[in-house]
């Protein structure tokens, strides 16, 4: 097998390209075997609101409990995209969000929390996944408005008259709607008003250095700003210490997530037992994808 370099010489197919391939092969096939087996898991990931001190949200992040350990999203979630299993993991991840908010719920004082779903570029394409997904909030009793759905502007890029097709109708079905890892990328401030977002989700590369000596704040702030004015609630990603923290809180930002607040687990008690102590293992995390 050869490839094309670009500039337009043959190069040779070299033996570890093939290791790579074979790698990638196995892995595929390992995870198909993980959607039928029921290997996800759901990490949940508390947005804190330190102007009202309760979580905001929940971000459920994809986990693949594998026979050597737990994988994090960021190894895998490309592969399940190019493997088009997307539509499949996607609703399985829905669903058990859903299920996970309404246990939390259950308490009867967490009313307002949300939970926060990662989309990919595939599902925003998917002209078919507001109704899918408000069919899912409807048979397991939830109202959207507890459902953040969280896109990139990557992914919207890909094709953005169709990702504002969806956009809207998850709007108007009731979802709230989140552009996550602001900063990365183009940036575009023509897409926080263009499209319907509520929440900016600030990347991490943006807020790491707030509070550290010589750091920069000015990006952060003027994102902060801007969102304010056209009526956006901001997150501050990636928050993993008290001086960064502090300095943030001192900038306005009142929405913050990362490891310093809560690092992602598979379940949390209600939040108005969260003074408790450590939270069990059961419920959500552990259904599968039949479930
Ligand atoms: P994201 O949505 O921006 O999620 C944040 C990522 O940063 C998560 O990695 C999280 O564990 C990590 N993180 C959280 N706090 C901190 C911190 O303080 N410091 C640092 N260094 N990292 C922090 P994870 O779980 O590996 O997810 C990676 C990406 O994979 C996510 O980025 C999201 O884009 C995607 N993803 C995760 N779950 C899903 C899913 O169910 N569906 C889809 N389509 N994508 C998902
Ligand atoms: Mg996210
Ligand atoms: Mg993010
Ligand atoms: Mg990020």
């Amino acid at each position: 097998i050869a490839k094309r370099s670009k500039d337009r010489h043959i190069v040779l197919f070299e033996p570890s390209m093939h290791k790579v391939v074979e790698r990638r092969v196995a892995l595929e096939a390992e995870l198909r075997q993980a959607v039928a087996q029921g290997e996800f898991r759901l990490h949940y990931q508390p947005i804190q609101d330190a102007g009202t001190d309760s979580v905001f949200a929940y971000e459920a992040l994809l986990r693949w409990q594998r026979p050597d350990g737990l994988m994090t999203a960021k190894h895998f979630i490309d592969l399940v995209e190019e493997t088009g299993l997307t539509n499949e993991v996607g609703l399985w991840v829905m669903r058990t969000a859903c299920r996970w908010l309404k246990s939390i719920h259950a308490d009867g004082h967490a009313g307002a929390t949300k939970v926060s779903l990662n989309v990919s570029a595939a599902q925003i394409m998917n002209i078919n996944l507001p109704e899918q997904m408000a069919r899912i909030c409807q048979e397991e009793d939830l109202d959207p408005a507890h459902c953040i759905i969280e896109v990139t502007e990557q992914s919207a890029m890909v094709d953005p008259e169709r990702a504002a097709l969806v956009l809207q109708e998850l709007k108007r079905l009731g979802f709230s709607l989140a552009l996550d890892d602001f900063g990365t990328g183009h940036s575009s401030l023509s897409w926080l008003h263009q499209y319907p977002f509520d929440v900016l989700k600030i990347d991490r590369s943006l807020t790491a250095e707030v509070g550290q000596p010589g750091g920069s704040s000015k990006m952060a702030v003027g994102i902060l700003y801007l969102s304010q004015l056209l009526g956006l609630r901001v997150v501050a990603e990636g928050i993993e210490g008290q001086t960064q923290m502090d300095a943030l809180h001192r900038l306005g930002f009142r929405l913050m997530q990362g490891y310093h607040i809560g690092r992602p687990q598979p379940d949390w008690p209600a939040p108005s037992i969260m003074t408790a102590p450590a939270p069990s293992l059961s419920g959500g995390a552990g259904q599968t994808l039949s479930a």
